[in-house]
């Protein structure tokens, strides 16, 4: 879709933090993250709701949101791995999946206001490095 920021990214209209790229899906770092480590999942199809992709693309989109927990798991060692699907912002679905070290890490609301820490591009660059070890 033309104007969609997420179309743009995966067209590298818009630059991002990526952290893993295959035919179907694209995983990047959220630019206001809740924690260091928070990456957003996207089927390379502009779709608005998740539950409207087709079963392929879907189980796609999960295989590559279980990859990145794992890696998350193994790199940023959070006592959990969260996962969500809001959508409120961005009309092309995506999968939020989140370092989680307390309960409250993950609602909509901690999505859409993000961190309270600011994050500085070199701490996005050495995320990214840090999950692409
Ligand atoms: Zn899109």
């Amino acid at each position: 879709m033309q104007d969609c920021i997420f179309c743009k990214i995966i067209n590298g209209e818009i630059p991002a933090y990526k952290v893993y790229e295959d035919e179907s899906t694209l995983a990047f770092l959220d630019i206001n993250p809740i924690n260091k480590g928070h990456v957003l999942v996207i089927p390379k199809k502009h779709e608005p709701e998740f539950q409207d992709l087709e079963d392929l693309q879907y189980t796609s989109l999960m295989s590559t949101v279980k990859k990145i927990s794992l890696l998350i798991k193994e790199k940023i060692k959070p006592k959990r791995v969260g996962v969500m699907v809001a959508g409120w912002d961005v009309p092309h679905t995506h999968i939020h999946v989140v370092p989680m070290n307390d309960t409250t890490d993950i609602t909509s609301k901690r999505i859409l206001e993000g961190s309270i820490q600011k994050y500085t591009p070199e701490e996005f660059e050495e995320t990214v490095h840090l999950l692409n070890k």
